[in-house]
C-alpha cells in the first residue's frame, strides 16, 4: 500500500455554550482541520488536528510532497519524515505527525479487516470511561441558554450532565474566577455527588502558593488529582511536596524528555497522555510503558476533540492496562459531529471502543460540507481572549480574574 494524496479540510462545530477557561474562552465551537490520507487501492484514512485555516490547510498539503509513495505501515520512518526530532528545532511539526498517524493507522486496520486497538497490542477493556467536563460556560450565543457562573449552576449542570450521560467521575474546569470562589463551587460539586471521584484543573495559572492552599484545602474529598494547579515542573515539585492529593499535568510533561525528567525528580504523579501533543497514539502507547514502569499513573487528555480524534482517544484507551483514570472528553459539549451517525453515544459514563476497521469511523459528508462552510463563514476564534472582557489577557500567574456576579450579557459573534 502507497500514500497518493493528502486533503485537508478545516471544519467549524457549534457547542452547547461557550466554554470559558484560565486563558480566554472557547467561543460556542471548535475549530478542526480533517485529514484525509489517500492510498493506491481506493482506502482513505482519517486524521484530525486542533484549530486549523489555511495555515493547517498548508501543513498538511505541504507534507503530501515527502508522503507520496510511502508504505503507511512504516510509522516509525514517518515519525522522522514528518517530525525529526532534531529538524523539529525549527519546525515543530508533532501535531502534523500526529494527524497522519492517525490516518495512516486508519488505512492499516482497514486494509488488515482489524480495529487499531487491534493494532496497537489488543485491547484490556471494552468501554473506556470517561469523566463529566464541567466549565464555566457563558450563555449560547443561539439560544441564551447554558449559562454556568453561580455555585447552583455549577452543580446543577454536573447534575445534568450525569443524569444524561452516566458520568462518576466530574472534572472542574477553573482558573476564571478568584480562587477561593472556585474553591467554594468544587466543594460543591464534591459534596453533591460524595460518592463520585472529583479533579480540578485551573490549567497552570496559579502562583505555587496558591497551588498549595487550594490543595490543602481538598485533601477531605474523593479527589483523583489536582491538575495543573501551577505551571512548571519546580512549582509542581515545590506544591507536590506540601499537598497530599496526587497531580496531574497536560502542560509540563507533554514529551519523552520532561517524562524522563519527571521520572529522576519527580514532580507529577499522573501523567494526561494526548494523542495530538504527544505526536500520535502509539507515542502515548509508549509512555504509558514508562508510566508502568515507574508506577506514575497514567490518564487520557482531551484538548478539544471531534469524532475522529474521540475515536484515537478510544483506541488508547482500550489498550492501556494501566489507564487507572476516567479519560477526559469535551465531546458532550458538542451539538453534532462530522462522522456517520452523528455523535458516539454515551453509556453509564462510558463509550464503546469502536470495533470497526480501522479507526472505526467514517466522514459523513454533508457534515464536512455543512461545518466547512460555516468555518468559512466564521473564521477562527481567539482561543486566549475572552469576549465578555475586551482587552484582557491572563498573566502566570494571574491575579486578574473574572467576576463572578458579573451576570451582563456578552456578545459572540456567530
Ligand atoms: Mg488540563
Amino acid at each position: 500500500m502507497r500514500i497518493v494524496d493528502v486533503r485537508a479540510t478545516t471544519v467549524t462545530v457549534p457547542l452547547e455554550a461557550p466554554l470559558r477557561h484560565a486563558n480566554g474562552c472557547h467561543w460556542g465551537r471548535f475549530v478542526r482541520t480533517i485529514v484525509e490520507v489517500e492510498a493506491d487501492n481506493g482506502l482513505v484514512g482519517l486524521g484530525e488536528m486542533g484549530g486549523g485555516g489555511e495555515s493547517a490547510e498548508a501543513a498538511f498539503r505541504a507534507s503530501k510532497a515527502s508522503l507520496v509513495g510511502h508504505d503507511p505501515a512504516r510509522l516509525e520512518e514517518l515519525r522522522f519524515r514528518v517530525a525529526n526530532p532534531t529538524a523539529s528545532l525549527y519546525n515543530n511539526r508533532t501535531q502534523v505527525l500526529a494527524a497522519l498517524e492517525f490516518a495512516c493507522l486508519d488505512l492499516l486496520g482497514q486494509a488488515w479487516g482489524v480495529p487499531v486497538h487491534a493494532i496497537l497490542g489488543g485491547k484490556v477493556r471494552d468501554w473506556v470511561p470517561f469523566a463529566s467536563y464541567c466549565f464555566f460556560r457563558y450563555p449560547s450565543p443561539a439560544t441564551g441558554e447554558g449559562e454556568v457562573r453561580t455555585i447552583d449552576q455549577v452543580v446543577e449542570n454536573a447534575r445534568r450532565l450525569k443524569q444524561k450521560y452516566g458520568f462518576r467521575t466530574h472534572k472542574m474546569k477553573g482558573g476564571v474566577f478568584p480562587p477561593d470562589y472556585e474553591l467554594e463551587a468544587y466543594r460543591a460539586l464534591a459534596q453533591a455527588f460524595p460518592e463520585d471521584n472529583v479533579r480540578f484543573d485551573p490549567n497552570a495559572v496559579w502562583s505555587t502558593e496558591q497551588a498549595i492552599r487550594f490543595g490543602q484545602a481538598i485533601e477531605d474529598l474523593r479527589n483523583d488529582y489536582l491538575e495543573d494547579p501551577v505551571f512548571g515542573l519546580n512549582g509542581m515539585r515545590r506544591t507536590r511536596q506540601r499537598i497530599r492529593v496526587p497531580l496531574a499535568t497536560n502542560t509540563v510533561v507533554v514529551n519523552f524528555e520532561q517524562l524522563a525528567a519527571n521520572v529522576l525528580d519527580t514532580a507529577v504523579d499522573v501523567i494526561l497522555l494526548d494523542t495530538t501533543f504527544w505526536g500520535g497514539i502509539r507515542a502515548c502507547v509508549k509512555a504509558a510503558a514508562v508510566c508502568e514502569t515507574f508506577q506514575l499513573g497514567v490518564a487520557v487528555h482531551s484538548s478539544g476533540e471531534l469524532g475522529i480524534q474521540l475515536a484515537t482517544m478510544l483506541h488508547l484507551g482500550a489498550v492501556l492496562p494501566n489507564l487507572s483514570f476516567a479519560a477526559d472528553a469535551h465531546y458532550h459539549h458538542l451539538t453534532d459531529d462530522i462522522i456517520e451517525g452523528g455523535l458516539m453515544k454515551y453509556e453509564g459514563g462510558a463509550i464503546r471502543a469502536p470495533e470497526g476497521p480501522g479507526l472505526g469511523v467514517k466522514l459523513d459528508r454533508d457534515k464536512v460540507k455543512e461545518y466547512s462552510e460555516l468555518y468559512r463563514r466564521l473564521g477562527n476564534y481567539p482561543y486566549d481572549q475572552d469576549p465578555g472582557r475586551p482587552g484582557w489577557s491572563a498573566l502566570v500567574p494571574n491575579d486578574r480574574w473574572a467576576d463572578p456576579r458579573d451576570d451582563r450579557p456578552v456578545r459572540i459573534p456567530y
